[in-house]
């Protein structure tokens, strides 16, 4: 087994379907008998819908998702004015999907499980990971059951409460956003119209919001409630709840399907990487849900590891590749812990910041700018959408290849289009699998160097 991959959440998924295009045997165990089965990280942000794009599940997505509605304020049983939830974004040619796209998140698992299994990749239901053991040539991964695995790599894809994560001794620093209890669950209910989120504040800064979940019949309940609450998450308990705080009353509340409660917190993983072991999505970042960035942080961990797990296991790139997805995606992380406390506590709109497009990696030690006055797209950027010579960028992207704008390659692993786009600015662009420009460069001059480095 080359790479274990612990948990079958976003992140573990992810990274099974790409590891799997790429031809690396890779095994998802997840400790649940199966899904998991709530609405919780419904907001897709336009960057991850680009990864999704690439990972061939974008219009399944679309197909199981909608639009954000407006937001209704309700006071009283009367309602009192409407609010866009996002501040609106225009797509342009560059950035084609400017809108986050709310799917519930046991939908989307359902989506990547079915992509994960369309290309070979499994997942073992009910296998709990309880430990693990490294040594020089790989690690050695306990079950409840008695069981174990030996794996060249594992990837704490297991959440939160990560067991890897504390199997190999990584700490988590970080702080209470909100010492307030909250409530996410799905209900069906009658009484409302499924064109609003509706809101409602309580006096106090309690309050609870129901939207309308696209595609299906559920609304996803959230709440806030006094310090010292403790929550009832029985059918009745949230039907006192709905009663308490909305003009419903308990029986329109016909159906509670799932729900959860938590204190949102920041922190962050102390490292991303312990020898052969990586933590990615929640097990390496948590955050308040404000702002829909954690699912989306995640699933970009799991995009950012899988072509350096491939280049190093199937292309004989050498291992310190690996250093450079702690590198890239702490820092990353960090900020985006930042971001959402900031959406949280009403200081940061949800809009372009929340999209998640103008992250990249210029720092990183993988962003080798060798122009002499760059101008336009730099090393480490996204790479934009456009169009060249009738070929559509997305499209050429798409795949676990690099590819080459603005020159002619023989090497076979590297797609070329030999015209760079105008809207890049002059150059030439060399565009890593998970759509960042890795090197930039007047001629071609060292761009086979920086190949080589990377397993080409
Ligand atoms: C209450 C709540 C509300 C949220 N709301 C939003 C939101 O509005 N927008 C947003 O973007 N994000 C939201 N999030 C965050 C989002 O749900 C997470 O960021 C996302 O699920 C992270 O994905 P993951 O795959 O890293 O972890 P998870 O989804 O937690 O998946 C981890 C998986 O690992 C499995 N597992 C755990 N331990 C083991 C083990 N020892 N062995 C094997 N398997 C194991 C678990 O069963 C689980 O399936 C919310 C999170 C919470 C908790």
């Amino acid at each position: 087994m080359d790479v274990l991959i612990v948990g079958a959440g976003p992140t573990g998924l992810t990274l099974g379907i790409d590891l799997a295009r790429r031809g690396v045997r890779a095994l998802v165990v997840e400790r649940a008998e199966g899904l998991f089965p709530g609405s919780r990280g419904k907001g897709l942000q336009p960057r991850t819908l680009e990864v999704f794009d690439d990972l061939g599940v974008l219009e399944a997505i679309r197909a199981a998702g909608g639009p954000y509605p407006a937001r209704m304020i309700w006071k009283d049983g009367e309602r009192v004015g409407e609010q866009p939830v996002f501040e609106k974004v225009e797509a342009e040619q560059g950035t084609p999907y400017a809108e986050p796209w709310m799917v519930p998140q046991w939908r989307t698992q359902e989506v990547l499980y079915a992509r994960l299994t369309e290309l070979g990749g499994r997942v073992d239901f009910g296998r709990e990971v309880t430990g693990l053991e490294q040594d020089p040539k790989g690690v050695t991964a306990r079950f409840a059951d008695g069981t174990t695995i030996r794996a060249r790599y594992v990837v704490a894809a297991d959440g939160g409460r990560s067991v890897v994560r504390r199997a190999v001794g990584v700490g988590m620093t970080g702080d209470t956003v909100d010492p307030a209890p909250y409530l996410v669950a799905d209900v069906r209910l009658r009484g409302l119209d499924r064109d609003h989120w509706h809101t409602f504040p309580g006096s106090d800064g309690s309050g609870v919001t129901l939207c309308p979940l696209p595609a299906i019949q559920d609304f996803q309940l959230t709440g806030r409630f006094p310090e010292g609450t403790d929550l009832d998450l029985s059918l009745d308990g949230i039907r006192k709840i709905v009663a308490g705080y909305t003009h419903l009353d308990a029986v329109d509340v016909t159906e509670l399907r799932w729900a959860s409660d938590f204190r949102p917190r920041a922190a962050l993983a102390d490292r991303f990487r312990a020898g052969r072991v990586f933590l990615a999505g929640d097990a390496a970042h948590v955050h308040s849900p404000a702002g829909g960035q954690g699912l989306n942080t995640s699933v970009q961990d799991a995009y950012n590891l899988g072509w350096k797990l491939g280049a190093v296991l199937r292309a004989g790139a050498p291992d310190a590749l690996l250093d450079t997805y702690e590198e890239e995606r702490r820092a990353n992380a960090a900020a985006m812990l930042d971001l959402s406390t900031g959406v949280h506590r009403g200081e940061v709109q949800r809009g372009r910041a929340t999209m998640q497009l103008g992250l990249g990696y210029r720092e990183s030690s993988l962003s080798v700018e060798t122009r002499e006055a760059p101008n336009g797209v730099r090393a480490g950027d996204r790479a934009p959408d456009g169009t060249v010579s009738g070929v559509r960028l997305f499209d050429a992207f798409r795949g676990p290849h690099w590819t080459l704008l603005g020159a002619e390659t023989s090497l076979t692993s590297v797609r070329s289009v030999p015209t760079a786009p105008a809207s890049y600015g002059p150059g030439i662009f060399l565009v890593r699998p998970d759509g960042y420009v890795g090197w930039a460069g007047d001629t071609t001059e060292g761009v086979e160097a920086y190949l080589a480095k990377v397993g080409i």
